[in-house]
């Protein structure tokens, strides 16, 4: 027998409507690419989206259309996530920070005829232009003031929303329609694209705004560090406007003084970030004198994207900061397990509280986890054993864009993390491995083996192997481990030189090392794992 409830669609159109009615006065502040910081909230955000969508549908956007931007945490960008999405048209936020290539790539293949970007991008957009035939429509995410001569014939994104009169009612569709698209690096072949729902976006905002989640609500003023172009900032846009917390968005490039000055200036009690934003936070708290810690008002940070350091964890325990670690990918939206205490957790010590705390953390309801042996055998949760995680759920892909890689579910559901796992007794999760071969550095990745392509294209190198090894500050730095030619001398400085010319600086390996053989599988594969072992404690110069 069927249930007698009343089945509404759960759209992301939903989230802004109640954060308009409900919270209108709860704050959004921006700081924005033209150097201003704009005092907005939900209602203006609400309304600007509504006259966007005009915009966008006069544009010839239509349900299923993807939109692509390249954008940093600003309002406009906000408003293009309910704008885009709420038409039922598809958000593909793409990373800026991407090699040029795999710009032009994620563009092309995300399908998108609209493009809108911030003026700081106007230069690369101009650059990429003539790889990018599809996008007919260029926005620049400006005032008519600033818009940048660049970019010929773009749109002014003000002027676009100033044309509009903002009565539009937002339709409504299936729940299981796409809303919006990200691309993950994964380890082999081209970047993948992750096609998020509304339902699985406001299903995920819930356990945002959960007391076991990450306790996300109207008391919270939350400064967004995590970018809107990764894995959608974490799902907290959407979950900020179902609870009508206060955003914060620090806009381009923010470096740690800005990041400092925003969280005092607006009383933030929430962030989120990868590793590598709060050790640079740290480092600037310890070098920067007469700063005002105790105006702090910081209560919780989200840490997650690479394993959180310790030391970050602790730094935050003596501020009275808890640090909520999570786990998760962008094919899990991301939020898969949260780091929360326990009541019996109560009573430890706060070094034992912080050896709980490093680890990843629990699943939250939705997401079910196993981990596997190499035959897909299940494995005990006895914190011992350690296997390939697995997870399933109504926020986990069930395949990519335009099946790229093909099947990544298996038959019953189970997505292949790439990563490797303990699960405790207790249900808390402790990463141990990446299965996969890629690179973190600073929460971003870098594929070893485009590096390694890359590498390979110089007359002097026979083979080439990228792993990478710890860094202090970015986690992860990538070592280049190089077999030459017989007959040839080559320098480290002209492969990198080399290298240079085909990846992104920040992509360019810390260090080359000569060696004389690498170690292959039986069917010929480089052996990273004992690459890996052999360098472990090896360290880079500079680091
Ligand atoms: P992405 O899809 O870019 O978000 O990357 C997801 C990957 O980042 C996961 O598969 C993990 O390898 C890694 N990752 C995410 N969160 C953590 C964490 N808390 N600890 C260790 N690794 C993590």
């Amino acid at each position: 027998m069927m249930g007698l409830m009343q089945d509404r669609p759960l759209l992301i159109s939903g989230l802004l409507d109640y954060a308009e009615r409900y919270h209108g006065d709860a704050e959004i502040v921006s700081r924005t690419c033209e150097g201003t910081v704009l005092r907005g909230n939900y209602r203006m955000l609400a309304d600007r989206a509504r006259r966007m969508a005009q915009a966008l549908q006069r544009l010839g956007v239509k349900a299923g259309d993807r939109v692509a931007t390249l954008a940093w945490n600003t309002h406009r960008h906000m408003e293009l996530y309910f704008a885009v999405s709420g038409l039922g048209a598809v958000l593909h936020t793409v990373n800026p920070r991407l090699f040029q290539d795999q710009i032009a790539y994620i563009v092309d293949h995300g399908g998108c005829n609209v493009l809108l970007f911030d003026i700081s991008f106007a230069d690369l957009v101009a650059g990429l232009r003539p790889r990018l035939p599809q996008v007919t429509t260029f926005v620049a995410m400006t005032d008519a003031d600033h818009m940048p001569a660049s970019v010929e014939g773009a749109l002014c994104y003000d002027a676009l929303v100033a044309a509009e009169d903002g009565r539009f009612a937002w339709p409504q569709f299936d729940e299981r329609s796409a809303s919006s698209l990200c691309y993950t690096s994964g380890t082999t072949g081209n970047p993948k694209g992750v096609l998020y729902t509304h339902r699985s976006t406001v299903l995920h905002s819930f356990v945002v705004c959960q007391a076991d989640g990450l306790q996300l609500s109207s008391k919270d003023s939350t400064l967004l560090v995590v970018p809107l172009f990764h894995v959608n900032a974490w799902g907290v846009p959407y979950a900020s406007a179902m609870c009508g917390a206060k955003l914060v968005l620090p806009g381009p490039a923010p470096d740690p003084k800005t990041l400092f000055d925003l969280a005092v200036a607006e009383g933030c009690t929430f962030s989120l970030g990868v590793p590598t934003v709060w050790l640079g936070w740290f480092k600037y708290l310890d070098e920067t004198a007469g700063l005002d810690l105790a105006a702090l008002k910081l209560n919780r940070v989200v840490i997650g994207g690479s394993a959180a350091p310790r030391y970050v964890i602790e730094r935050f325990q003596k501020q009275g900061v808890f640090v909520i670690h999570a786990w998760g990918m962008s094919e899990t939206s991301p939020l898969a397990t949260v780091g929360n205490l326990l009541p019996r957790h109560a009573g430890l010590s706060p070094t034992e509280q912080v050896d709980v705390q490093v680890k990843q953390g629990r699943a939250i309801f939705g997401v079910e986890l196993r981990i596997v042996d190499d035959q897909g055998n299940e494995l005990p949760h006895d914190g011992t054993v350690a296997g390939d995680l697995q997870v399933r759920g109504p926020w986990v892909t069930a395949g990519y864009f335009r099946s790229e890689g093909g099947a990544v579910v298996g038959p019953d559901g189970w997505f292949s993390t790439g990563d490797v796992a303990k699960v405790f007794p207790d249900g808390f999760l402790q990463l141990t491995d990446r299965s996969k071969d890629v690179i973190k550095s600073g929460g971003e990745w870098i594929s070893s083996i485009d590096l390694e392509n890359a590498a390979m294209a110089h007359p002097a190198v026979q083979e080439a192997a990228v792993i990478g090894v710890a860094h202090p500050k970015w986690q992860e730095r990538p070592l280049l481990l190089v077999v030459r030619k017989p007959g040839t001398d080559p320098r480290p400085e002209d492969i990198l030189a080399a290298l240079a010319e085909r990846v992104a600086k920040w992509w360019l390996p810390d260090e080359v090392v000569f060696v004389e053989e690498l170690p292959h599988t039986a069917t010929g594969k480089l052996q990273k794992v004992k690459l890996r072992e052999q360098f472990r404690n090896h360290v880079l110069p500079g680091a």
